[in-house]
């Protein structure tokens, strides 16, 4: 059957290629997106309305014209160290945003939620491979502002008969393959668009946060996965929540972890050449490790990524960074 999406986020980088994914796919498209950090040029799919989440005209421009069949939500502040900074934009735009946007969901009938939450919501891992069940203790007010988000679903379930699925993305990664659209954030904080950018912006160095922490060779451990391999585990998820009731959580990750070291060793051996780095003191709210267990999404959702190995992962990402179209 022919589905009618809405994609909240959708001019960003995981919302882009969800919102191509689902054109692709050969559904109907709706972006929605204040364009606050988002991308025109990345909009080259489905319909595009420019709104705010916490406004509620704006969300009524997105809903009244189409009846949905569920919406993607992927809106959000994503900075674990400028949350810590600024815990009221996080908790306006993350918590609020979502509130007033499950509210547009209720008032249009819609009741079907696919939402992108994240492994800081396990703040300092006990489990060296982290599953569901693991205890919740986000570090930062950037993951907290995730883990409030699930528990309202959770209540929602209850009271609304609202069906949800939650991803608990471990470090997103990668472009599309053919580099049409990718990751682009401006200021750039993540480690593999800066590893990528120290070699090809000449005068731009790489710097590691921290060098003594808990791990092998002292830098954060981290499970990069593929943004078009967490894109199609939101289709899976679609299918999932249509039969199966209630709020459902799910991590997304290789289950594989890297250290920033070795993620660098192998961005050099894709680039062909060395990378130079210097230490910086650690940001606040990192965790040292995490890496998933992803057999629920596995088990439930038949999820199996594509790009299951870190190389192939950073040659996507190399591909769009080299060009990025913007
Ligand atoms: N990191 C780094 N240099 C950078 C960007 C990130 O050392 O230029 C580190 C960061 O401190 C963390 C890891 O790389 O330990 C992954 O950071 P990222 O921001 O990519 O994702 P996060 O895990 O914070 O969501």
């Amino acid at each position: 059957k022919k589905l009618s999406l809405l994609v909240c986020g959708g001019a960003g980088y995981i919302g882009s290629h969800m919102a191509r994914m689902i054109a692709e796919a050969g559904h109907d498209v709706t972006v929605f997106d204040n364009l606050s950090t988002g991308h025109l040029e990345a909009l080259k799919w489905g319909k595009f309305i420019k709104g705010d989440l916490r406004n509620q005209d704006d969300l009524d421009d997105a809903f009244q014209d189409t009846e949905f069949d569920a919406v993607f939500h992927f809106s959000g502040l994503i900075v674990v160290s400028e949350s810590v900074e600024k815990p009221f934009e996080y908790y306006d735009n993350n918590v609020t945003g979502t509130i007033n946007l499950l509210q547009a969901m209720r008032k249009y009938g819609v009741d079907k939620f696919i939402f992108s939450s994240t492994a800081a919501v396990y703040g300092d891992p006990v489990m060296d491979m982290i599953t569901e069940d693991h205890p919740l203790k986000p570090l930062s007010p950037y993951g907290r502002s995730k883990l409030y988000v699930e528990e309202i679903l959770q209540d929602y379930a209850e009271a609304y008969g609202f069906d949800s699925a939650c991803f608990r993305y471990f470090n997103a990664a990668g472009a599309h393959p053919d580099s049409r659209i990718g990751e682009a954030h401006s200021p750039e904080t993540h480690l593999i668009p800066n590893v990528l950018l120290s070699c090809i912006d000449e005068g731009r160095r790489l710097k590691i946060f921290g060098d003594s922490y808990s791990t092998p060779d002292g830098t954060c451990v981290r499970d990069y996965v593929h943004v078009q391999d967490l894109c199609s585990a939101h289709l899976k998820a679609l299918n999932f929540i249509n039969e199966n009731k209630g709020a459902h959580v799910f991590n997304l990750g290789n289950g594989q972890g890297f250290s920033i070291i070795e993620v660098i060793k192998a961005a050099s051996q894709v680039i062909g050449r060395e990378i130079g780095f210097d230490f910086e003191p650690a940001r606040s709210g990192d965790s040292p490790r995490l890496v998933a267990d992803s057999s629920k999404a596995a088990d439930l959702l038949g999820w199996e990524p594509e790009f299951d190995n870190l190389t192939s992962i950073i040659e996507t990402a190399y591909r769009w960074h080299k060009k990025p179209a913007f």
